[in-house]
């Protein structure tokens, strides 16, 4: 079969090939995912949470392997990756509590009973972008398959690996052929089809807002359920009434962490202008410190980008006020320095574009209005910070500011049990949290009639 090469990107070196599945392979996987839902849906409750306990305990057993499989092949800090691997374990444990609570409800009419069931779809589809793969996969595959659903997951080209390694611990745990398949290949053959089939009843895209537009879009002529997690600018909002040390300190790990390819990057730093140059002051030995290193290394906290190609964009976006940069190794690799620009016009491209890399624009705004008119200066809506000691703002801004997930005085990560997703063009839909079971399931509702 034709193949495609698997790249380190902290050496440059080619560490794996991986099948480029053709089309007619892709409705084999399909239609095998097809084949098996009847009998998946119809595993008990309790063995169906038994088998996805003893899939989490596999991927804990396996925790090593799988991180260091994602720093070899996404240039992730071991630091990051431990932690990545671990919330697949836990995502699999919360939602294997769900096949016996998935519940329906039982609703007062007149001459007889009604009730609801959670039914599930089918087939579903995850399809994975390159920068958190072990995670990202995990949020789709988990609460479907606890809900009965039988999954069908493409990685991205550039990291497949963890992914083909969690397929292969589903079927050592006993999940039956068939229910999780993993496919590799190009987006535009593998992750097409699956857009495409009419046996595949609901697409959980996570990528870029252009992919995911067009794949709403191919979704419509069968009315195909789609989940979109979108792309991200995120601010982080800094008022003059803050514990201005520790939002300085805090902001390198907020937008650099895993160099900056995370969908809810603070990438802009909106600052009241009171205390604008007092902010950088602080800011400047923060991105100094922060450890641009060898991903291996358990004092790393950031790696390389992910590609030659992808470096070459994040660089188009560093013209005009550079303020300060951090630090890179030298050699091979795809390394890049943080990069602090500043002031940035709101009308500037890095302003308001995604960047996905380490690159952070610091703007100072008037007042709280003007903070969040300009916070909801983008089409993006995906997450954010608030930093004052006033809750009363707080709130006001939290509340103003229309985005999906935001956190005060901290820049907190995604927590598996509460809800993740974006307003505006950042996404469709939620993730996560409580209620993602519905997301994978259909309410049916029956009527009983009890008269004689
Ligand atoms: P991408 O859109 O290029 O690709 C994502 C996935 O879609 C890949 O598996 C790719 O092969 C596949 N794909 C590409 N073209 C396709 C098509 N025509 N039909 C079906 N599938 C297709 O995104 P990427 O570059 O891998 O990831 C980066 C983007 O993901 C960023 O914009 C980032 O913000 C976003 N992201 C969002 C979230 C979130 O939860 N909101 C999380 C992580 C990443």
């Amino acid at each position: 079969m034709d193949t495609f090469a698997v790249v380190n990107p902290a050496t440059e070196e080619v560490i794996a090939h991986m099948p480029r599945t053709p089309v007619e392979e892709v409705d084999l996987a399909i239609e095998r995912a097809a084949a098996a839902f009847p009998s998946w849906r119809a595993v008990s409750p309790d063995d169906r949470a038994r088998l996805l306990r003893r899939f989490a305990g596999l991927v804990d057993d396996h925790l090593e392997e799988l991180a260091w499989l994602e720093v070899r092949n996404s240039g992730h800090t071991i630091g990051n990756a431990r932690w990545e691997a671990g919330n697949v374990r836990d995502v699999l444990h919360f939602y294997a509590a769900a096949p016996e609570r998935l519940h329906g409800q039982q609703i007062p009419v007149a001459g007889g009973v009604d009730i609801t069931f959670k039914e599930p779809l089918g087939v579903v589809a995850v399809i994975v972008p390159w920068n958190f793969p072990m995670p990202i996969a995990g949020w789709g595959f988990a609460p479907a398959l606890a809900a009965g659903n039988t999954v069908v997951l493409k990685p991205a080209e550039l990291t497949p690996l963890t992914a083909v390694r969690l397929g292969e611990l589903a079927l050592d745990a006993g999940i039956p052929p068939g229910v999780f398949t993993v496919v590799t290949g190009q987006g535009s053959v593998v992750g097409e089809r699956l857009v495409t089939h009419p046996a595949v009843r609901k697409i959980v895209f996570t990528g870029s807002t252009e992919v995911g537009t067009s794949i709403m879009a191919k979704c419509a002529p069968q009315v195909k359920r789609v989940t979109l997690e979108l792309g991200g600018k995120s601010a982080n909002i800094v008022f003059a009434d803050a514990d201005l040390e520790k939002a300085a300190a805090a902001a390198p790990h907020g937008v650099f962490d895993n160099a900056g390819q995370d969908c809810c990057a603070r990438s802009r730093i909106l600052v009241e202008r009171s205390v604008f140059e007092r902010f950088l002051e602080l800011l400047e030995p923060a991105v100094t410190a922060f450890r641009v290193q060898d991903p291996s290394l358990p004092t790393a906290q950031m790696g390389p980008l992910i590609s030659a190609s992808h470096r070459e964009s994040v660089a188009s976006y560093v013209q005009g006020p550079v303020a300060f940069t951090g630090q890179a190794p030298d050699g091979p690799g795809f390394w890049f320095p943080p990069t602090v620009l500043a002031p940035v016009a709101p009308s500037d491209r890095a302003f308001a574009e995604e960047i996905f890399g380490p690159v952070v624009a610091v703007t100072p705004f008037e007042d709280e209005a003007e903070a969040i008119r300009l916070a909801n200066a983008t089409d993006y809506g995906l997450s954010g910070s608030i930093w004052t000691r006033d809750l009363g703002r707080a709130f006001r801004v939290a509340r103003g500011y229309e985005s999906g997930n935001l956190s005060v005085n901290s820049h907190s990560s995604v927590r598996y049990w509460t809800p993740f997703g974006g307003f505006k063009r950042s996404g469709l839909g939620r993730e996560l949290g409580p209620d993602a079971l519905d997301a994978f399931t259909e309410t049916k509702n029956v009527f009983i009639d009890t008269e004689e």
